[in-house]
């Protein structure tokens, strides 16, 4: 190795200049113990992190083998550190998370080497290491860790052994069987050691080069023996690799050395992270879905589907009102009929049988209870108000297809004529209790096949009302509805079930000028009531539109109003809980790499090009972005349902109002990975463009 008037000055700041090296010039053999002896401050670092290629210079030239180092590609350099030199640092710089022989082997694993760690145990055994292959570099002695140093320098079969103070920190007899141990391998190889001992330097030292003040200041025997450099030697490049499974582990650990650090990120950045599927998934609010969704979680079992004329009310003096939130004129509206051809559609895509229903009071027949003391003292006595009406709430059109659907039993038939009609077991128990009159004689009834072929009084309604027109019709049939106990409370408001109205033949609403609308049992297949319930809200038009009613829900205002500001909502903040999860995540991932620059020089100066620390570190923040991912992912479900909870807890508002959406389980990974490369991209380039020696420097600063 022949240096040839070297020189380096360190930049301090814009005009200040620090000169390390002024012009050095000497040959080294190719083997033997050579130390530089000199002060501190003399240059001696400096020039040997330039030697082992740990650092750069900025005049003269190093030429190694007939290769001048101006001429040294990255590739180059990384294979000359790697393959050709072992650095042994008065610090020992070991990597604290990987074992002593994980240490020793890294560096041949670096080369991609098999056998790495039978190598390994081989090197621990040449520096009397042999049991301490298992342990932590923390529970060694100073002159042991400095032999694992060694045996790491030594593991890849070096040209070169380049020490840098190797005793400084060790006491006089430890430092002395260090210096022993090197001198027994300068046998084979050339060991440069930098030392201020020039004792040390006297009784184990081929040849000293004194240094003082950048320049030689003495040379104990500067003529060596000339190499000859006709051999256009190339730097063995093998292909550097660090293992995934070591970088998994250096990055892993990483994160776990600052425990608090690590847990708090987390929990921020989970935080972060849920806001964002939460705002995601109001963002992906879906009128249709989240009425469905409401009707299957409270158990409704119709649904009913009213068709309204919408019209700009002409409010006078004040002209038209906007709504404040969206602004659209308010609009009022007037139920009109649900036509033939609108029932065909309603079946065609929920895949059920609709019944025609309208609702009204008629309370006649209870007249013909034969006798109500009785059945009055049996509700005292029994409260037994749940399966007994007085009268029926409303008429209903349907089929046998809709009755089956809806779960209920029919005995005798369904109405074919507008004389006939089918009662619902309520009525029917009514005259169970109290017996019927029919023209002025009693009979008793006692089940269904008893009361089939009786008339009772119905009252014709128009619709403008009920008439004092009563029209005698036939019981045909009667339709157990299955109703148990309570469920005529609130009945006048709640009338989305079947259990007190009376079953007419087809056409009867109709021919009665009345409005029908439609209804269906709530299908088992979620999926065709959720394409109902966007066939509804779609079927929005500027002059009539379709509504959906279910026992014990609200008016559904979402569907053309509140959905476009819930949803607008959801991406505002979606967009603010992004920004905010990447920047707690990635700043925490940054500190990271920041904290372990040490760490990130050591693996360069042992030869890990640029591409295996990034491995590292990116293995590290991918790992962080699973876990926030995976907690995220499985903490959603349970937030959204505690959100729905409070929301109908705290208001009379029972809608499932936030559903769980595939939208989040795409954005969240996606967000996670960019948080995790921005988090650890641009220290990683910041520091990719330094020096080995440059990192270490600033890693120990740190
Ligand atoms: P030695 O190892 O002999 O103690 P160094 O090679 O470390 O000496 O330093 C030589 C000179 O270069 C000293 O004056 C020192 O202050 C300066 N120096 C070393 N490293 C840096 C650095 N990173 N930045 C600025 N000046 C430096
Ligand atoms: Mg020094």
């Amino acid at each position: 190795m022949k240096i040839f008037n070297l020189s380096k000055t360190y930049k301090l700041s814009k005009n200040q200049t620090a000169p390390a090296l002024k012009g050095i010039s000497f040959e080294l053999p190719e083997r033997g113990m050579v130390f530089i002896l000199g002060r501190s401050g003399s240059g001696k670092s400096t020039l040997l992190n330039i030697l082992s290629g740990l650092d750069g210079f900025d005049g003269g030239d190093v030429i190694f083998e007939g290769k001048s180092f101006k001429e040294f590609t990255d590739a180059d350099r990384n294979a000359y550190r790697n393959g050709c030199c072992g650095f042994v640092f008065q610090e020992y710089n070991l990597i604290p998370e990987l074992t002593v022989g994980e240490n020793v082997a890294l560096a041949l694993e670096l080369q991609g080497k098999k056998h790495a760690e039978k190598s390994a145990r081989s090197a621990l055994a040449d520096v009397g290491l042999e049991d301490y292959y298992c342990r932590k570099p923390a529970t060694l002695s100073g002159g042991q860790k400095q032999r694992v140093a060694i045996a790491r320098a030594i593991v890849k079969q070096p040209k070169i052994i380049f020490a840098d103070e190797p005793t400084g920190a060790l006491d006089q007899g430890t430092g002395r069987d260090i210096l022993q141990l090197l001198k027994n391998l300068s046998r084979e190889r050339l060991v440069v050691v930098v030392s201020h001992d020039r004792e040390f330097a006297n009784e184990f030292g081929d040849r000293i080069i004194e240094l003082a003040d950048g320049k030689i200041a003495g040379d104990s025997s500067p003529a060596t023996e000339s190499r000859t450099e006709n051999s256009e030697h190339k730097v063995n490049a093998p292909e550097c690799g660090l293992p995934i499974k070591h970088a998994l582990k250096i990055g892993c650990r990483n994160f776990l050395k600052h425990p608090l650090r690590f847990v708090t990120a987390i929990i921020l950045s989970v935080a972060a992270f849920s806001f964002l599927g939460l705002s995601l998934n109001i963002a992906a609010f879906d009128s249709a879905k989240v009425y469905t969704d409401t009707l299957y979680n409270t158990g409704a079992q119709f649904v009913s589907i009213h068709r309204y004329h919408s019209f700009v009310p002409d409010i006078e003096g004040s002209g038209i009102i906007f709504d404040s939130i969206v602004g659209v004129p308010i609009t009022d509206d007037d139920e009109i009929k649900v036509e033939r051809e609108q029932f065909a559609d309603i079946e065609n895509v929920s895949a059920r049988s609709a019944a025609a229903v309208y609702n009204c009071n008629i309370s006649r027949f209870q007249r013909r209870v034969a006798d109500m003391n009785y059945v009055l003292k049996i509700i005292r006595q029994d409260d037994f108000d749940d399966c007994l009406q007085f009268s029926a709430y409303g008429f209903a059109e349907c089929s046998e297809q809709f009755l089956k659907e809806a779960g209920y039993e029919l005995t005798g038939r369904l109405p074919l004529d507008d004389r006939e009609i089918a009662i619902p077991e309520c009525i029917l128990n009514l005259f169970i209790i109290g017996g019927l009159t029919e023209d002025g004689e009693v009979y008793k009834i006692a089940d269904a096949e008893d009361i089939i072929g009786h008339k009772l009084p119905i009252e014709q309604i128009t619709p403008t009302g009920s008439s004092n027109d009563i029209a005698e019709m036939t019981i045909v049939g009667v339709v157990d509805t299955h109703c148990g106990h309570g469920c005529f409370k609130g009945t006048i408001e709640n009338c989305e079930h079947m259990h007190e109205k009376l079953f007419v033949c087809s056409g009867y609403i109709e021919a009665k000028g009345l409005n029908a609308y439609a209804m269906i049992s709530l299908p088992e297949d979620r999926g065709a009531m959720q394409r109902l319930a966007e066939f509804v809200f779609d079927s929005h038009s500027q002059t009539d539109h379709y509504e959906l009613t279910a026992e014990g829900m609200e008016d559904f205002e979402f569907a053309d109003l509140y959905a476009y500001v819930i949803k607008n909502a959801g991406y505002y903040l979606s967009t603010i809980f992004f920004i905010f999860a990447i920047l707690f995540m990635g700043n925490f991932i940054a500190a990271s790499v920041r904290g372990q620059l040490k760490q990130f020089g050591i693996l360069r100066a042992t030869g890990a090009s640029f591409k295996d620390c990034a491995k590292i570190y990116l293995v590290g923040a991918l790992i962080i972005a699973v876990i926030v991912f995976i907690l995220c992912a499985a903490l959603l479900p349970v937030i959204l349902h505690y959100i729905n909870i409070f929301i109908s807890a705290t208001s009379n508002f029972n809608y499932t109002l936030l559903s769980l959406n595939y939208l989040p389980y795409i954005v969240l990974p996606l967000a996670a990975i960019v948080s995790a490369l921005a988090g650890s991209l641009p220290a990683l380039l910041k520091y990719g463009k330094q020096t080995p020696a440059e990192i270490i420097r600033k890693g120990q600063i740190k």
